[in-house]
């Protein structure tokens, strides 16, 4: 990764930490889970409202961690709008991959969430970047039981 891409992936994180998108209670979600990374003290609460057919109308977070679950939380959010059930999961897994794959692998269709392609070489960061994920996978498959990166 070249110094250019890795300070403009940087800036991108601090900012989202900085200024949480869709940092908020919704007034009627139709799912909500919780998530906890013991190692690092991150928690985070995922709000989704999905409509008739399952597809993501709304995401929100809550939560306070470190600046790495916090972006994650705050770009995952983004990125979730609007997905239906099974493109959501797909990217879970592709982000997944991102994180946790071979160090050459680089899944398709992240967009904006390739900026977190330098956290693969601190597995201890992994978690705290895919915290905010298996939240909302434990919300979407309606899970109540507070989902840990362990
Ligand atoms: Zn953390």
């Amino acid at each position: 990764m070249s110094a250019e891409l890795r300070e403009l992936y940087q800036s991108t994180i601090l900012d989202h930490n900085r200024e949480p998108r869709n940092f908020r209670v919704p007034a009627t979600p139709s799912h909500r889970a919780d998530g906890y990374n013991p190692l690092c003290g991150d928690r985070v609460t995922i709000y989704l409202t999905l409509d008739g057919d399952g597809a993501i109308e709304d995401v929100a977070f809550q939560g306070s961690g470190c600046a790495i679950s916090t972006a994650s939380a705050s770009l995952m959010t983004q990125a979730l709008k609007g997905l239906g059930r099974a493109e959501a999961l797909a990217l879970f897994d592709n982000f997944h991959e991102l994180l946790t794959g071979a160090p050459d692998s680089s899944p398709q269709d992240i967009g904006k969430l390739a900026v977190f392609a330098g956290v693969r070489e601190f597995p201890m960061r992994v978690k705290c970047a895919t915290l905010a994920w298996h939240a909302f996978r434990s919300a979407i498959e309606g899970r109540s039981e507070t989902a840990k990166t362990e």
